[in-house]
């Protein structure tokens, strides 16, 4: 390989994707950003400084071989590119989308300080878009066929990873999931404008012609119990997200027009997936013609106030407690809110939700806050200023305060499965496995609510713990079966 087509920071300037017109995509939920051109992708690709200690990659989750990829996008050998991205991650142009790449890969790359940083996120979805269309995305190569099964719990980018690492090591894999449709958060919670549907489901389509079987609408707890499942497979991976939505006390909180984020986000991809969806089309779950009020500061709310622009809102706020430099969101996300139309109150906390006479609210009561002195985390603590209150008018209201677990025990019949106080499984990070013998979790049911790259990462992790746990057992049960 020849570097002499690299290190081009200096004479190049950072160039992202462009952005469609404004005015045209809050019209639909099409993806907004363009698709790099080659000769667009080739330069960007070029500019990497192939560092010898190369901190994008230590700081991709994946540990995706940045620089070697980046070389060969930059020398146009983009069929060599896919082949070295693809091997660390299972859904590269999906990461290539929503990975938060400013806190992650590019956050750290080593240009970012006096030249802005490589935009390797566009250059890996580039790549593995260009991979599709000239047909270098062969199906999944199946390993000799093994006695063994697996059932994953969970067909989220965490579960799905697993299970085309299980596929690929020849082992028979069933994915259960509890919703009609396979891909979790991919294709229920992140909408359309930052990660179109058909993407996922052209993932999911490949995973199926690898003889991965799909069970949808299977619900763990309520189909089958863990132990059934223990039963039926040599190991079981619990990959099932967190979805129970936090919530806050507060007076009026119960009438309606108020609702969680989840339930919004879940019922508009319904709908633009061509679902009947009642709530939607009564009115009810649908933003058109309202004063919409997000709360919350994360990614989830920035999902729910482009979704409320898209759908016709009349006017679309976010609540937030801290300020724009507090914010545990994208700000990417935020300037793009910004742009469609979004109002961001920084430094303001609801109190109270004001109902008409109708039962539903109509405002909501609102102080501001003043952040204090930073608490044992390095945060500044939000306190109230006083006599600071205001009605915000609002027709409908989303929380959008974060998620937790469900109450697995319980959920899968299964009170002795360790987990923490918050709820999470328990797992040991050198095995991926719970205090059950052959059950493995993985993804934000481990870690709590996070992102996607991780989920991968944790369900490539717990496939290859789950491949050495089968290996030993195979092994230690041989002399058995030589002997009878
Ligand atoms: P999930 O994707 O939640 O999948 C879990 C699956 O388990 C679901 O399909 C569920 O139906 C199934 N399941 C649950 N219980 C059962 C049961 N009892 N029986 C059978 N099946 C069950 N991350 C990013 O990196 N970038 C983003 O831009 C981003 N945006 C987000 C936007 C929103 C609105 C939300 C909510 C999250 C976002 N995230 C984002 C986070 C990301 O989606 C998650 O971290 C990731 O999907 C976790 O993957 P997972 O496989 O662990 O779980
Ligand atoms: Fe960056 Fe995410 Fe790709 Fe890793 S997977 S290189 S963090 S965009
Ligand atoms: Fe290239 Fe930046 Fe990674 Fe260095 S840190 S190898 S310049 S992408």
């Amino acid at each position: 390989m020849t570097t002499d087509r690299m290190l081009q920071f200096v004479d190049k300037a950072q160039q992202t994707p462009g952005k469609r017109d404004i005015g045209q995509r809050v019209e639909d939920f099409r993806e907004i950003y363009d698709e790099f051109s080659i000769d667009r992708a080739r330069a960007q690709a070029s500019r990497c400084s192939q560092c010898g200690v190369p901190f994008c990659q230590i700081h991709c989750p994946l540990h995706n071989n940045i620089p070697d990829w980046l070389m060969l996008a930059a020398e146009g050998r983009l069929e060599e590119a896919y082949e070295v991205s693809s091997a660390t991650n299972n859904f590269p142009e999906i990461c290539g989308r929503i990975c938060p790449q400013d806190r992650l890969c590019e956050g750290n790359c080593v240009i970012e300080k006096g030249f802005q940083s490589v935009t390797i996120g566009a250059v890996e979805r580039f790549v593995t878009e260009t991979a599709f269309e000239n047909g270098w995305v062969r199906p999944i190569p199946v390993g000799p066929a093994r006695d063994q099964s697996v059932g994953i719990i969970g067909g989220g980018p965490g579960g799905l990873a697993a299970a085309e690492q299980l596929r690929r090591a020849g082992y028979t894999v069933t994915v259960y999931d509890r919703y009609d449709r396979m891909g979790g958060l991919l294709i229920y919670g992140i909408p359309g404008f930052k990660l179109e549907k058909e993407v996922v489901e052209r993932r999911i389509a490949r995973l199926q012609e690898a003889g991965i079987e799909m069970r949808s609408n299977f619900e763990v707890g309520r189909d089958a119990s863990l132990e059934e499942l223990r039963q039926r497979h040599d190991a079981v991976l619990i990959a099932t997200g967190v979805y129970k939505a936090r919530e806050i006390k507060a007076p009026g909180i119960t009438q309606g027009g108020i609702y969680p984020a989840l339930d919004y986000l879940i019922t508009s991809n319904r709908q633009g997936l061509g679902d009947a969806v009642p709530a939607y089309d009564d009115g009810t779950l649908n933003a058109a013609g309202k004063r919409v009020v997000v709360i919350g500061g994360g990614d989830t709310a920035m999902d729910c106030v482009r979704t409320a622009v898209r759908q016709g809102a009349k006017s679309v706020k976010c609540l937030y407690r801290r300020d724009r430099a507090n914010m545990p969101g994208s700000l990417r996300e935020v300037a793009n809110a910004e742009e469609e139309g979004v109002e961001f109150v920084w430094l303001t906390a609801p109190e109270a939700f004001i109902d008409g006479d109708d039962g539903q609210v109509r405002a909501v009561k609102c102080s501001a806050i003043h952040l204090g002195v930073a608490d044992a985390t390095g945060r500044q603590t939000p306190r109230k200023v006083a006599g600071s209150e205001r009605d915000i008018d609002a027709d409908m209201v989303i929380m959008a305060l974060g998620f937790d677990p469900e109450e697995l025990p319980v959920l899968f019949a299964a009170p002795e499965l360790a987990v923490s106080r918050w709820g999470t499984v328990l797992v040991d990070p050198r095995t991926s496995m719970s205090n059950l013998d052959g059950v493995f979790a993985a993804g934000d049911i481990v870690r709590g609510a996070s992102l996607v790259v991780w989920a991968i990462q944790d369900g490539r992790n717990a496939a290859e713990h789950i491949h050495k746990y089968i290996q030993q057992q195979v092994a230690a049960n041989a002399p058995l079966a030589a002997a009878s």
